[in-house]
């Protein structure tokens, strides 16, 4: 498939996207020549409407998106990018250039990374991970029960309070592991397909 960029003028319309965390980052617009760019760098070129020119995203702040995949929507006259971000992507300083509100279990996973790897002082991950695995474990353990004591006793704000506790000491757990959510996610998906390619048999053998 190639974009189409006659129907926008010239101009294909591009959003970017953190692969890992799924945020949208930015809209932006790509002619043929940025387009090119971005495929052979693999890091994102735009045409800049305001300045007449390309323009290499990061050119200046150094903050460039890495490419990891691309997908045309369904006429071809719009680009979703998923890009590892090397720093903020809006000028404005946030993530995002629609604002920071995003978050989910990978946001919280990329919190941690930079915790364990640009530790702060005062930090509760840089503890933990200083007094290393057994600590964690122990910590892994507590939280669990607390999950089930609240489930036990039907209180729901509990229930939610340790499952976030619980959530977040098993991230520092695979962290400390060298396992991401990623690797969890890529077996979930494989578990899928089996069950359903088991479907698909045990449909057959009823024949
Ligand atoms: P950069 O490409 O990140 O080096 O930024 C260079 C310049 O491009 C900035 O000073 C802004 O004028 C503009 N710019 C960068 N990022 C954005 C963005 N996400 N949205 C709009 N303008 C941007
Ligand atoms: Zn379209
Ligand atoms: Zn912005
Ligand atoms: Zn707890």
């Amino acid at each position: 498939m190639k974009p189409d960029f006659d129907k926008g003028g010239g101009l294909l319309s591009v959003i970017l996207q953190d692969d890992r965390t799924g945020q949208v980052l930015m809209n932006g617009f790509m002619n043929e020549e940025a387009y090119q760019k971005t495929r052979e760098e693999a890091v994102v070129w735009f045409y800049s409407r305001s300045k007449g020119r390309l323009w290499k995203k990061g050119e200046t702040s150094g903050n460039v998106q890495v490419v990891k995949s691309m997908a045309l929507d369904c006429d071809s006259d719009a680009l979703l990018i998923q890009v590892e971000p090397k720093g903020p992507t809006c000028h404005l300083g946030t993530q995002s250039c629609f604002g920071d509100d995003h978050f989910n279990l990978q946001t919280l996973e990329k919190i941690v990374d930079r915790k364990v790897e640009h530790p702060e002082e005062g930090s509760y991950t840089k503890y933990l991970t200083e007094e290393g695995i057994d600590k964690i474990l122990k910590k892994c353990g507590e939280e669990m029960t607390e999950v089930v004591i609240a489930a036990k006793n039907d209180e729901r704000e509990e229930l939610i309070d340790e499952t976030s506790d619980l959530l977040y000491h098993t991230l520092v757990l695979l962290k400390h592991q060298g396992v991401s959510l990623g690797d969890v996610e890529d077996r979930l998906e494989a578990r899928h397909g089996e069950n359903l390619s088991y479907k698909v048999r045990g449909e057959i053998e009823e024949w």
